[in-house]
């Protein structure tokens, strides 16, 4: 089953921080439900380490095994997208990325981004590519995820997004196994990924707090070695990364 945003009224109370009652979340007026806004430098994609203000909203319809930003599922506050465009004037930056949570699942993310644009901001987006990116103003860069196997929601992939992407746009695979990576070879021959968006980025799952904090595991080194060779090996025109904000900060929030 695919996961859809909710379009209209907001109205069943469950674990979802979206569905609070009666709030028409495709009217504007309704604003976000946002956990954070922060300024950091960017850990990852094409921007990394470039000054970025990070717009994290509420809420995600998935729950990949290694998911790092749990804290987004729930909670948050709603706010006027005036009142975050307000936020993020107060930093000198004029670069944001809109995050999760997964942003698309609030329908009025579209809109912000339009009146972001509009101030003249370079934005991206980070989506976990289960829901459709179709209305995306084209100006944004989408840097999206394509869930391996081993996230556990392999089957939320929504492959129509890619007749959406563009050269200004990115697809990143977090890799768990050498399972995942074959999988990920598979995907970006039999779809022509590389050809399909300005850069593919290969990147093994890394989990600071368990792999490199006090009680360090080699597992994490060890995987990004041979994520490293396989890549070589196979010479695939994809790009390594690891993600830069853990290695600086490890998973500190709003970082
Ligand atoms: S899509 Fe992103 S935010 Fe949602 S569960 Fe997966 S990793 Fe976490």
């Amino acid at each position: 089953m695919l996961y859809q945003p909710l379009t209209v009224f907001e109205s069943i109370m469950s674990e979802s921080p979206l569905r609070t009652p009666a709030i028409p979340v495709t009217d504007p007026e309704a604003g976000l439900r946002l956990t954070e806004v922060f300024y950091s430098l960017q850990g990852e994609a094409l921007t990394s380490g470039l000054p970025t203000i990070f717009v994290r909203l509420t809420g995600c319809p998935l729950r990949c095994v290694y998911c790092d930003t749990e804290y987004a599922f729930t909670g948050g506050e709603r706010q006027s997208l005036e009142s975050i465009i307000e936020t993020t004037k107060r930093y000198p930056c004029k670069r944001i990325c809109l995050t999760g949570g997964e942003p698309l699942a609030q329908p009025n993310a579209i809109e912000l981004m339009k009146r972001l644009l509009a101030d003249d901001y370079e934005i991206s987006l980070e989506t976990a590519g289960a829901l459709t990116v179709e209305n995306v103003p084209p100006a944004v860069s989408k840097v999206m995820d394509l869930k391996t196997p081993s996230s556990g929601e392999e089957d939320k992939n929504l492959w129509s997004n890619l007749n959406h992407l563009t050269q200004h746009d990115q697809i990143k695979f977090v890799i768990m196994n050498r399972k995942d990576y074959d999988w990920a070879k598979q995907k970006l021959f039999e779809h022509k990924l590389d050809k399909l968006v300005g850069t593919v980025w290969f990147s093994p799952m890394f989990n600071v707090a368990d792999d490199i904090g006090e009680e360090t595991s080699l597992d994490v080194p060890i995987l990004a070695r041979e994520l490293a060779e396989w890549l070589l090996a196979d010479a695939l025109p994809v790009r390594f990364q690891l993600q830069l904000h853990k290695i600086i900060w490890a998973d500190a929030k709003g970082k």
